[in-house]
């Protein structure tokens, strides 16, 4: 079953940034994944943009190489390349002065849409913004997507949004948080409200508690300046997961639109109560064999920033009040692996005499790695020895339900992009959302400081500290196991 492919509106998309890690990675990738689906317009037209003096050959080579190195199987073997490069040109310009800005110009058409994607640091958009401006580039209708980090705490992250607010409506800012684009995640809305069986059971009378893990094997090698900066909390859980537990928690929106949705959303994160210290978790990887430990990695040997977090939410709300929201996430863990799991309360009786173990209902919605959603129910055990019950997994994995039409599952930068350019907003953070995050990570952050908390120590490949496992057992409950592949 190959899904539908509806082109979008020819556009002209600059990337400022185009040459750099981001660009590279995912965007070029991306585009021409989406090129080959054939949801490109002829005429699209992608603009690098960077101080570096290449021309459009220049630019190609370069996306071309990154299309070798970070594509999907899909555009590896793609065989329309050429094509893709001649949508590619180039500009070199300097976000902090004026050359290349009159070419830049004369280069954007009349009566398409107007994209620019800010593939650089945060420290520049307010000088790109004002450019753009000054020199006449952004019309009305143009679209502005922004990258994580989006602020450093509530202060910066105002700042951040006042500095684009001069230029921009807040209905042209797309910020990007490519777990919003997964498909699971939004198969997660489908099943929730695309279903009767769900929704009358979401709520504080059936559910024991959810957990959600975002687990990574890699280090922070490569970008150990920055993260000793961040941290998880900054790093992971004020968007990523914070974003997750919006979408599994929020009230039904009336129609699945941008400001609907991103209503739902703001209200469960105005409505998380503050977290007890002793309900947070922090860890530090320490070295093993011939890997480095996260200290070395981050090039700070007194660093106290943590590379794993876990902690235990409540939201205060009719729905949810009683019901833990446990989140973890870490580098070096036992595997690559991300999940949300709703665990059902367990079975009030049991009418079979020979069952003894209790059971529960468990709805997992993962991430990665093979996207899908399976939902844990009771059976009997096959064959002649009883009444004798087993838990088994009713799996979706999306790869198989498409029929082996795995490159159908779009990349989350591919969705996103194209939604950009399609005008629709609902999968993008909004600027009072990325605000209400930070009101409720500030004073967590805080209080470690004023504590001079130190973080735990782990071993690399494990599950994370042994304290994270206690913040369960002493609620009677465990982490669901981490697995990968
Ligand atoms: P990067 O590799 O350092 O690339 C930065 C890009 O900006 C380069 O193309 C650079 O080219 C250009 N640039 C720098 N100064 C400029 C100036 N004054 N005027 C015009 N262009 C300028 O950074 P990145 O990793 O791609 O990250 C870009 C943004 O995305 C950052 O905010 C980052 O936090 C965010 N992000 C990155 C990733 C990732 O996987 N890399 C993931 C999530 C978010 P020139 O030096 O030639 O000008």
């Amino acid at each position: 079953m190959p899904t539908r492919v509806i082109p979008v509106d020819p556009f002209d998309l600059v990337i400022f940034g185009g040459t750099g890690d981001l660009a590279r990675r995912k965007i070029l990738p991306a585009l021409f994944v989406r090129y080959l689906a054939c949801q490109l317009p002829a005429d699209a037209r992608i603009i690098g943009a960077a101080r570096a003096d290449l021309d459009d050959t220049g630019f190609r080579a370069l996306a071309a190489e990154a299309i070798a190195e970070f594509g999907c199987e899909t555009s590896r073997h793609g065989r329309d390349l050429k094509g893709f490069l001649e949508t590619l040109h180039y500009v070199s310009v300097d976000a902090r002065g004026e050359g290349g800005w009159p070419e830049l110009k004369a280069m954007m058409r009349d009566g398409v849409i107007r994209a620019f994607y800010f593939s650089v640091g945060p420290a520049l958009f307010g000088d790109l913004a004002e450019r753009l401006h000054a020199h006449g580039i952004a019309d009305r209708g143009c679209r502005l997507v922004v990258e994580k980090p989006f602020g450093r705490d509530l202060e910066s992250a105002r700042e951040l949004n006042a500095t684009l607010a001069q230029h921009f409506d807040e209905a042209q800012i797309y910020r990007i948080d490519h777990y919003l684009g997964k498909e699971t995640v939004q198969n997660l809305m489908a099943v929730r409200f695309g279903n009767v069986l769900f929704e009358p059971l979401w709520n504080n009378h059936y559910v024991d508690h959810i957990q959600i893990t975002v687990a990574e094997t890699v280090g922070v090698a490569g970008r150990g300046e920055y993260y000793d900066r961040a941290g998880a909390m900054r790093d992971m859980v004020q968007n990523h997961l914070m974003q997750l537990l919006c979408l599994i928690a929020m009230e039904p929106p009336n129609m699945f639109e941008a400001g609907a949705v991103r209503d739902e959303k703001l209200k469960v994160i105005r409505a998380l109560q503050p977290v007890d210290p002793h309900q947070i978790v922090r860890g530090q990887y320490d070295p093993r064999d011939d890997i480095p430990g996260y200290r070395e990695e981050a090039g700070n040997p007194r660093s106290h920033t943590e590379s794993f977090i876990a902690l235990k939410v409540h939201i205060d709300n009719w729905r949810w009040a009683g019901v833990p929201f446990y989140l973890r996430t870490g580098k070096r863990l036992k595997a690559r692996s991300s999940e949300i799991a709703v665990v059902f309360n367990e079975l009030g009786h049991s009418i079979f005499e020979e069952d003894v173990e209790p059971h529960r209902n468990i709805l997992s919605i993962r991430l990665q790695p093979n996207e899908g959603i399976d939902l844990q129910v009771t059976i009997k055990e096959p064959g002649p020895g009883g009444m004798r019950l087993i838990d088994l997994p009713l799996d979706m994995t999306f790869a198989d339900a498409l029929d082996g039409h795995d490159e159908d599952v779009a990349d989350a930068y591919e969705r996103l992009i194209m939604d950009v350019i399609r005008g629709n907003q609902t999968l993008f953070m909004r600027g009072d959302e990325v605000e209400a995050a930070w009101a409720w990570t500030d004073p967590i952050i805080a209080g470690w400081r004023g504590r001079n908390d130190v973080p735990k120590h782990y071993e690399s490949g494990s599950n994370g500290p042994e304290d994270s496992q206690m913040l369960l057992h002493r609620d009677g409950r465990r982490w669901r196991e981490i697995k990968g592949e």
